[in-house]
């Protein structure tokens, strides 16, 4: 099996370590292992990761340093790993520019989800391999047409609002990610808005009657608690290489 990319896991938790080396390893991936905020760092240098896995408790210095030195210089791919049930935590993180987090504990199926995620997003330059191909998003029913600006489920119109759509649209650009609502408040109603929840929360609503089936069990987009939506992620026939 081809190598799928090189993870950095900066973990002290040794148990959780040899938790993800497995999964990781019998996916596909090769496992590079940090226990430390100083190892990370140098690790980073010498090595070239393709996406970097980063615990928030470690006993060095706080991840979100690791985080804030990193960026100083590369864009590579960070999923924070919290075992933190704080929200502003995980805002923080995002806002420092970390690309996702995963909360603890978690599963095989998620913690691969979130890598794959955040490796092909890079290697797509921001953008979804499938919408640059034929500017469409596909995730189950659902279809976002973004040529004719149209949100259809199951083949039928959805009938979406112009914000609504814009909402939607770059949920889809972005799928698989969490998105904050600080951040989509800004993207679609500019800056003035900034941390007026409500309505976004009104628009979210709206938009859940018109493209879910029982919009208290949403299947399309998610609500991440105190942090953001997740909108679902798409059909690719990337996740069938290797
Ligand atoms: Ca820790």
């Amino acid at each position: 099996m081809a190598v799928r990319g090189k993870v950095l896991i900066v973990e002290d938790d040794r148990a959780i370590c040899n938790f993800i080396r497995r999964v990781l390893e019998a996916n596909g991936y090769e496992a590079l292992i940090v226990h430390t905020g100083r190892e990370a760092i140098s690790m980073l240098t010498s090595h070239c990761p393709d996406v970097m896995l980063l615990d928030l408790g470690l006993p060095d210095m706080d991840g979100l340093q690791v985080l804030t030195q990193l960026r100083k210089w590369s864009l590579l791919p960070v999923v924070v790993v919290s075992a933190r049930t704080d929200e502003s935590e995980k805002v923080r993180a995002l806002d420092e520019g970390a690309d996702d987090y995963i909360t603890k504990p978690f599963g095989t199926s998620e913690l691969l989800a979130r890598i794959r995620t955040a490796i092909r997003h890079t290697r797509t330059t921001g953008g979804n391999p499938l919408i640059a191909k034929e500017n469409k998003f596909r995730a189950q029913g659902l279809l976002i047409d973004y040529d004719k600006y149209r949100v259809y489920v199951d083949g039928q119109d959805a009938n979406l609002t112009q914000n609504e759509f814009k909402l939607v649209a770059l949920l889809g650009r972005y799928a698989g990610r969490v998105l904050t609502y600080d951040y989509l408040i800004r993207e679609i109603w500019g800056p003035n808005k900034a941390y007026d929840n409500q309505i976004l929360r009104v628009n979210m609503a709206n938009i859940r009657r018109k493209i879910e089936k029982n919009p208290a069990e949403p299947q399309y987009i998610f609500t991440e608690v105190g942090v953001g939506y997740r909108m679902i992620e798409g059909d690719s026939p990337a996740d069938k290489e290797a």
